[in-house]
């Protein structure tokens, strides 16, 4: 093969990016998605993925996409306008609906897309943006594609959103994660939704990390605070987090979703999600609403609960989180990495997760809980953290 020329200005970025511990590169796993997890022949216990209830593997549901596959095909050909909207699909968006209290779902391939969609179409010159400084990079990603004025606030600060809705003049978007993906804390959902009623702008909440896991029967952040659709008009949530599956969905009102239908691009000009994913999704909506579902939650929370009481004997804070994410702080990128490392060598996978995708000096260990963890493995994550610790401050 002739050599590529990559340009100069290229590598000079590449070159920075890992003088500062920045770098990073895809890593090939050769299992399903499990807690156990092999890479480069070798085999871990995995912290780091978004399978929180552990369905990802699960073996009904492969059966559900084996046998949709056989009966749907593989792909559904065309985008929901055209001619890809299958039954199934129309099947998903209304248990969903029934789920949720929503008039109206639509479903994307990716939560990426959904938040693209929404933000997108809604900002405009005359509707400004305005959302938590720590959403998440899809929804700001969203306003980057609009006309809309685009602000931020300190992260969960009502007061701060509050002033900058009065420098704006205009009424828009308000949007929040419910649950905060590098984080794991909560969105103060009530009072956000107070605000945006009162100054009269549309709250939209990303419910990526929440439904599935959280709240009476999985429903989420909003079940959390009892809120319903009419305080929230804009609720998206992910398949590919604790439903173990792929896609995403935005639920609002008949005619919000007429609009959308109508102009948010990201909706319009894609191919719809394979009509097995669709089926898969909703034997795994249906599954997180089972007793077997609550049993998964119950479990998920008191991983949580034994992993917050071992980690106060750490050298380090962990974040507050009540939520399957439980970031430990540690600030230097170049420290979170080589702790990231010991653990790797310890036969534990747990990620750095560095700047830019959090904050300067916030570098942290995103360790995230699942249901198919066991006591066991979890107290094993900790007694090895505690080894680690005590090598690393000799
Ligand atoms: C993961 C995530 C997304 C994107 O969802 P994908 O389906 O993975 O594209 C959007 N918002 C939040 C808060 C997320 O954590």
């Amino acid at each position: 093969m002739p050599p590529f020329n990559t340009p100069d200005w290229m590598l000079a970025a590449l070159q920075e990016r890992r003088e500062q511990h920045l770098f990073r590169s895809t890593k090939v796993i050769t299992s399903p998605q499990t807690t156990h997890l092999r890479q480069a022949d070798k085999d871990y216990l995995a912290f780091c993925s978004n399978d929180y209830l552990g369905l990802a593997n699960h073996p009904m549901l492969k059966q559900t996409m084996a046998d949709a596959a056989l009966s749907y095909g593989v792909g559904s050909g065309a985008s929901h306008l055209v001619c890809g909207h299958l039954d199934i699909h129309e099947k998903l968006e209304q248990a969903l609906c029934e789920w949720l209290g929503y008039e109206r779902v639509l479903l994307f391939s990716t939560g990426y897309m959904a938040n693209l969609a929404v933000i997108s179409a809604l900002g405009s010159k005359q509707h400004p943006i305005l959302m938590d400084k720590l959403n998440h990079a899809s929804l700001i990603d969203g306003a980057r594609l609009s006309e809309a004025t685009f602000k931020r606030y300190l992260h969960n600060n009502v007061a701060s959103a509050a002033k900058h809705m009065a420098s704006l003049g205009q009424a828009g978007v308000l949007a929040t994660d419910g649950i905060f993906s590098m984080d794991g804390d909560r969105a103060p959902l009530s009072e956000l939704a107070r605000l945006a009623a009162e100054q009269g702008w549309l709250l939209m909440v990303d419910d990526a990390h929440g439904l599935g896991c959280m709240g009476e029967a999985g429903k989420g952040s909003l079940a959390l605070e009892n809120l319903s659709a009419q305080q929230v008009p804009f609720l998206m949530g992910t398949f590919g987090k604790a439903f173990g599956v792929a896609g995403a969905f935005v639920a609002c009102s008949h005619d919000m979703a007429d609009y959308l239908t109508q102009f948010a691009r990201p909706y319009i000009y894609t191919t719809a999600m394979p009509p097995a994913v669709a089926a898969t999704v909703l034997a795994s909506l249906q599954l997180i609403q089972s007793e077997e579902g609550e049993r998964r939650r119950e479990t998920l929370a008191s991983n949580v609960t034994l992993l917050r009481q071992r980690a106060e004997a750490w050298p380090y804070e962990m974040m507050p989180s009540d939520s399957a994410i439980q970031p430990l702080l540690i600030g230097s990128s170049e420290q979170a990495l080589r702790i990231s490392y010991e653990l790797e060598q310890r036969g534990i996978m747990c990620k750095a997760i560095r700047p830019p995708t959090v904050p300067p000096n916030t570098a942290r260990l995103r360790i995230t809980l699942s249901a198919e963890h066991s006591h066991g493995e979890v107290g094993h994550l900790c007694d090895t953290l505690d080894a680690i610790f005590h090598d690393v401050s000799k």
